[in-house]
């Protein structure tokens, strides 16, 4: 009975949401792909969780229009360019991609541990363990973003634009950032060098930035009796071209920071070989750049459309221009959905801040009346729905 009720509601609240989503399609967001006419497009429907792929529009035109009128809960577009591409997948005619980076905080290492699965019973709010001890209804479970997993996601985001930019000499103006909507940033390379890179190649590319196999070449450790102190100092190099320089200079600023004005030179020498190696290889592991391996060596992968709405959030998928990756705030900017306020029954949900505002903990359920986006937020993330 209870999960009837709770059934109904959500049903009913989710044609509420997909009536704000309508709205922003409505409102004419700035949607732009590269070459529509060769791309796969695909989305989700809010009623079913089927995704309805190989769909092409001649315009982007077209496919705004599409969006208003589907208003799909998830909308996509092919990294590849097709000859023909509304064809099965073996007809499209593959002729190249773009190379797409996704950087998510499960993939990242945030202070705050990235995960924030939480269970929640409708009825008694959040719980401490699996199921819930009042009742025996089935929890929702909730997969929460917080502040510092953006900020570690943002860390990671800044890193791969440099070594993008400095090691492997692509462009700024070829380089398109998205915050994801939800937990992360998808960066998309559109250049005429890599876009007929087969997934060989783009591995290659993954094992480069995540520095797989990486290790700093050392001088021979030389043992005299009761001495394991290194013969020879390394000579940092400092100006090295790429990972190598890096690392040192990485090592440099830590060492600096850590030896109280002794310098890092001197910190260095007082390290016997296999400490150095120890640290040069905590610092690689530190500056690798996480992203998803998987995603990246796939020539045939569907990325969010820029721009549209996250299902998962409400929140837009927004273009982060270059120079803004480090001041730009989802929590304000990502913000979509506009309406009035609506009266909502929250199971529970931690403070959280959205649009200029941090709204409390609530320990639910509770009957509490709020602005539409985070109506449509909570609602989405499965913590609240229609009363
Ligand atoms: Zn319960
Ligand atoms: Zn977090």
């Amino acid at each position: 009975m209870v999960e009837a009720r709770a059934y109904d509601g959500r049903a009913k609240a989710l044609e509420v949401v997909r009536a704000l989503f309508a709205r922003y399609y409505r409102s004419r967001p700035e949607i732009k792909v590269k070459d529509p006419e060769r791309r796969e497009f695909g989305y989700f429907e809010f009623e079913r969780q089927v995704m309805i792929r190989h769909l092409s529009f001649r315009s982007l035109e077209e496919l705004l229009s599409h969006l208003s009128r589907s208003v799909p809960l998830h909308a996509y577009r092919s990294s590849a360019y097709f000859t023909y591409p509304s064809a099965p997948m073996e007809e499209k005619g593959w002729e190249g991609a773009d190379l797409v980076f996704d950087i998510d905080a499960d993939h990242v290492d945030p202070p705050c541990g990235g995960q924030h699965v939480m269970k929640v019973c409708r009825g008694h709010g959040l719980l401490k363990g699996e199921t819930c001890e009042l009742c025996n209804a089935r929890p929702v479970e909730v997969d929460w973003v917080c502040e510092r997993c953006i900020e570690g996601a943002r860390a990671e985001l800044v890193k791969l634009l440099e070594v993008l930019t400095t090691d492997l000499g692509i462009r700024e103006d070829e380089i398109e950032v998205n915050f994801s909507g939800n937990r992360g940033f998808h960066v998309v390379v559109d250049s005429s060098e890599v876009r007929t890179l087969d997934q060989h190649a783009r591995r290659e590319i993954v094992q480069y930035l995540t520095c797989e196999g990486i290790t700093l070449a050392l001088p021979r450790l030389t043992r005299s009796r009761g001495s394991r102190r290194v013969s020879r100092q390394p000579q940092p190099e400092l100006d090295a071209w790429g990972w190598k320089g890096r690392i040192w200079r990485k090592l440099y600023v830590k060492l600096s920071q850590s030896s109280e004005g002794s310098g890092p030179e001197s910190a260095i020498s007082s390290l016997n070989a296999s400490e150095l190696r120890a640290m040069l290889e905590k610092v690689t592991r530190e500056e690798a750049v996480k992203i998803d391996p998987v995603v990246t060596s796939d020539v045939h992968r569907l990325v969010r459309l820029s721009n549209s709405l996250n299902g998962k959030t409400g929140l837009i998928a927004k273009r982060v221009p270059l120079e803004r990756v480090e001041e730009f705030d989802p929590f304000e900017e990502a913000v979509g959905i506009s309406g009035g306020p609506m009266k909502l029954m929250v199971y529970y949900a931690p403070e959280f801040r959205l649009l200029n505002e941090v709204y409390r903990e609530v320990n639910g359920p509770e009957v509490v009346t709020v602005p539409a986006h985070v109506a449509v937020f909570l609602i989405l993330k499965g913590l609240a729905t229609s009363v």
